[in-house]
């Protein structure tokens, strides 16, 4: 594996992108974004597909091997196909996976399969049709987790994302563990953040990642706990017998920024260095100013020269306005 050039000055390296392709959605997550009266960007300050292509191939340059496309919900962008068909051949680039809410991902498997995009999270915090209308303000839950099963069916790894809460969707995960029983997808329980694009009201949920363990051990007294990868964000764990697997990650707790290897650009162009921290530059902006690949790799190397040590200080720098919501900052 090529190494990255981007190594903060804890020797963090950099190889993993979260691109946000668009910070539109077709859900209205409680979480994530109000129900109504959302400011969404501009079209015009959106980038251009040719744009995201430019800066995604000047990351890998610079030693970014992976590309997560995310959003806001992509599959709701135009044009993300041929988009997703023209970053698969960048140089350098070993893996390109995608967070989508499964409203639109079915329709496009094929095609995801045939550019080698083969790993996908789906967002899903319910299995209960009304908690899911609850949760995301839309009605769709059965076509989204009919269309989890055509993913494994056509050989996807499928992840499940799903953020534990209070009065929300505590009764689900005994059942998403039990989903794990017979099907080879790995469900991952996130803490909330307070990245919901709401004007400030500190959402804090009490269920942090040793309450959701403690509640899982209660009903499985047998947990083996899996080895996972260096930069992983979650811890693993897997139930004997168990095709599946599932995970806890510590969101809002923060226990992984040690090892994080992640970098972040919006949809308009921002570049995050941390999810809690504020934009460091706007690499659009340089862009269309007429920067050169030179100079964008520069201000992307001091941007990363420049990183927070973890998530606690690059809050600290954000000045508590961290209730972007993170259909913007690209979850
Ligand atoms: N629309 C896609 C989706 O929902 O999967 C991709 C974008 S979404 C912002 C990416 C991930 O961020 C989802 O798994 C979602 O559950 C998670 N997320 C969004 N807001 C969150 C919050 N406030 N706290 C924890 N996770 C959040
Ligand atoms: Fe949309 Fe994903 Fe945010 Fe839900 S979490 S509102 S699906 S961007």
């Amino acid at each position: 594996m090529k190494q990255s050039l981007l190594i903060d000055k804890y020797g963090r390296q950099l190889n993993y992108l979260r691109l946000s392709v668009t910070d539109r959605c077709n859900f209205r997550c409680y979480y994530c974004m109000p129900e109504e009266g959302i400011n969404f960007a501009p079209r015009k300050e959106l980038m251009t597909f040719d744009e995201m292509l430019l800066l995604s191939t000047t990351f890998c340059n610079l030693g970014i091997s992976k590309i997560r496309i995310t959003g806001g919900e992509p599959f709701v962008r135009n044009g993300i196909m041929p988009f997703l068909k023209k970053l698969s051949v960048v140089k350098g680039l070993n893996e390109i996976t995608v967070t989508s809410n499964g409203t639109l991902s079915a329709k496009y498997q094929a095609e995801l399969l045939q550019m080698g995009i083969r790993k996908i999270n789906i967002s899903l915090d319910s299995l209960s049709r009304e908690r899911f209308e609850h949760i995301t303000r839309r009605d769709t839950f059965d076509s989204v987790y009919a269309g989890i099963f055509k993913l494994l069916d056509n050989g996807f790894e499928v992840k499940l994302n799903c953020v534990v809460a209070e009065n929300k969707n505590i009764q689900d995960i005994v059942p998403f563990i039990e989903l794990t029983k017979n099907h080879s997808l790995s469900v991952r329980f996130l803490e909330e953040m307070p990245f919901n694009g709401s004007d400030g009201s500190q959402v804090q949920s009490d269920w942090d990642y040793k309450r959701i363990y403690g509640h899982i051990e209660q009903y499985y007294p047998e947990i083996n706990r899996l080895i996972s990868d260096a930069n992983s964000t979650s811890v693993n764990y897997k139930i004997s017998g168990y095709k599946g697997s599932f995970g806890i990650i510590p969101s809002f707790s923060r226990t992984f920024c040690g090892t994080c290897n992640r970098i972040r650009l919006s949809a308009t162009g921002e570049l995050r260095t941390c999810l809690y921290g504020p934009p460091v530059i706007n690499l659009r902006d340089l862009l269309r100013k007429g920067a050169s690949i030179d100079d964008l790799e520069q201000a992307i190397l001091h941007a990363v020269s420049q990183r927070e040590r973890d998530g606690y200080a690059a809050e600290v720098a954000s000045k508590g306005a961290i209730h972007t919501s993170m259909s913007v900052l690209g979850g």
